[in-house]
């Protein structure tokens, strides 16, 4: 047996069997082919299987969030029966040339075709035509979609993750998450915490193929991973894992109870999401909203930018799922660890002081604005409120207060229909922290980002797994800052939450209950232990 330690993002445990991942660096080449017919029949094959994967992702879309959704399954499948696509593919396999080329030279030349139009739903369609053929490509190479092969759920081993790569994992296919490096406050294992997926971080173990198959333990409550165990040892952690499982299962108890101190202090609970479908597992945990939708994962994983549209309809989509229950989106924060392609964005010296979130929004408002438009539309199916990431002065809240009234009022000339909509900002650097008094002036609510507020407060990198010994969460800055931040939103009469990892912390419940804090916003996964928290108190 062998047994690595690491830093535990979620306590609880798995059992399972181990899965190496590979990163997805698929270049295609371009090779002659002895063969051209058979070549074509390979391509041939690989259309239809990519049409049956198609037509499943349709099924299982439309089963969990409906025909909207579903529909752009539906309309890949029927690019892939275009004749014009597929003649453009079988001409370069005319050629002798092998069937990744001429997809991806297919691919290309639609793409910049699409990309040329004036009309914005064409233009559109490059973004459709560069992922029906990334899926070809991928079945033609043996690559699978999210990187896992495997039909049994398994423990994930990786030597790092990005958030893009977490983001298009199949939740059913995995057990846990293992990686070599990493830090436990980076938004991959925000991730995995809002996956409610045992992971471990920064575990520094020679880890490789050599690992595949092998049974594996992840104890998050230990931080340890244990491959191979002794028979007597894998009976141990079965008892402990069938143990977590009933604690879980005596806190659903607390469903349907009031978040309420036993002195009569309420608070409200809510829960982080990155996906639509995560509106389900919030939901399902009772939690009393959504306390912010990071709306960036939306653009992480993809080829291109998502259209309004795309946008609207997942919006939509989750509002829609919660019913009266408010919801707070938050809009895109890239930059930093959230890396995406088509950005464009330059390496940075200091990418987490550098050019991220709304940062990007103010200088490219074209992006900017699709998605407040998106937003805005979507407000009239259900309790939006927005938020905004980053901030650090009065003169950027004006600024972003300017573009969403442009935005509104050009909707309603379009006659879209609309909701009020709460505006608030992210609490999450020391200097909105200080100039929370002028800042409450501006907005309806503050949500304070613990994560980032502690990086910057402390001037400790998350990403840094080396760093983690002395980024001390509860430091008593912090929490002067949080308090600070409170008492301002109050004397301007708004309210104020935690969004950040801190929040579900239950050895700081009390001392937010005392500071006044409103909402504290968790992983769904945290929504019961919290709320058990505020009724022990
Ligand atoms: C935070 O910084 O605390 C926060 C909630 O935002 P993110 O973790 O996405 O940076
Ligand atoms: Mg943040």
């Amino acid at each position: 047996m062998e047994r690595y330690t690491g830093k535990s993002v979620l306590k609880g445990i798995a059992i399972g069997r181990i899965y190496w991942y590979r990163k997805q660096h698929y270049q295609v080449v371009r090779t002659e082919v002895p063969d051209k017919e058979a070549e074509k029949r390979r391509f041939a094959d690989a259309v239809e299987t990519a049409k049956v994967q198609l037509a499943a992702l349709y099924e299982e879309t439309l089963t969990r969030v409906g025909e909207d959704h579903a529909m752009i399954f539906d309309i890949h499948k029927m690019m892939l029966e275009d004749d014009d696509y597929l003649d453009a593919v079988n001409e370069v396999l005319e050629e002798g040339l092998n069937a990744e080329y001429a997809v991806e030279t297919a691919q290309n030349q639609f793409a910049e075709m699409f990309a040329s139009m004036d009309d914005e739903y064409m233009k559109a369609r490059a973004a459709d035509i560069k992922d029906i053929s990334r899926r070809v490509i991928r079945i033609l190479a043996g690559v699978p979609e999210d990187g896992i092969l495997s039909e049994e759920p398994v423990i994930v081993v990786a030597d790092d993750l990005t958030p893009s790569e977490t983001v298009k994992m199949n939740k059913n296919k995995i057990l846990a998450f293992v990686t070599v490096r990493g830090s436990s406050n980076s938004h991959t294992a925000i991730l995995a915490r809002s996956m409610n997926l045992p992971a471990l971080v920064n575990t520094g173990m020679e880890a490789g193929e050599e690992l595949n198959g092998k049974i594996g333990v992840v104890d998050g409550f230990h931080g340890e991973f244990l491959v191979e165990p002794e028979q007597e040892l894998l009976d141990e952690m079965i008892h402990r894992k069938n143990q977590w499982v009933a604690d879980l299962e005596a806190l659903e108890q607390l469903k349907g109870k009031d978040n309420v101190t036993s002195d009569g202090r309420r608070i409200d609970i809510y829960a982080n999401i990155g996906k639509v479908d995560d509106a389900d597992g919030a939901l399902a945990a009772d939690a009393g909203g959504i306390g912010l939708f990071r709306s960036e994962f939306l653009y992480l994983g993809r080829e291109n930018f998502p259209t309004e549209e795309e946008q609207f309809l997942s919006y939509k989509a989750v509002l829609e799922k919660m019913g009266d229950k408010k919801v707070v989106i938050r809009t895109l924060d890239i930059g930093a660890d959230k890396k995406v392609d088509y950005f464009a964005l330059e390496e940075e010296e200091n990418p987490a002081l550098g050019y991220r979130a709304i940062r990007i929004c103010l200088d490219r408002p074209e992006i900017f604005i699709t998605q407040l438009r998106a937003l805005f539309r979507a407000s009239a199916y259900g309790k939006a409120a927005i938020m905004f990431p980053m901030v650090v002065s009065v003169a950027e809240v004006r600024r972003i207060k300017e573009i969403v009234n442009q935005v509104k009022e050009e909707l309603t000339t379009e006659g879209h229909p609309m909701k009020e909509v709460e505006l608030g900002i992210m609490i999450e650097t020391p200097a909105a922290a200080l100039i929370s008094d002028e800042l409450a002036k501006e907005v309806d609510f503050f949500s304070i980002g613990t994560n980032d507020l502690t990086q910057y407060t402390l001037a400790v990198d998350r990403q840094n797994q080396k760093l983690e010994s002395i980024c001390d969460t509860h430091h008593p800055a912090i929490l002067k800052l949080i308090e600070l931040t409170v008492k301002n939103a109050h004397k301007e009469g708004i309210w104020a939450g935690i969004c950040g990892e801190l929040a579900a912390d239950t050895d700081l419940t009390e001392t937010f209950l005392a500071m006044g804090v409103d909402e504290l916003s968790v992983s769904a996964s945290s929504v019961l232990k919290v709320r058990k928290a505020v009724r022990d108190i």
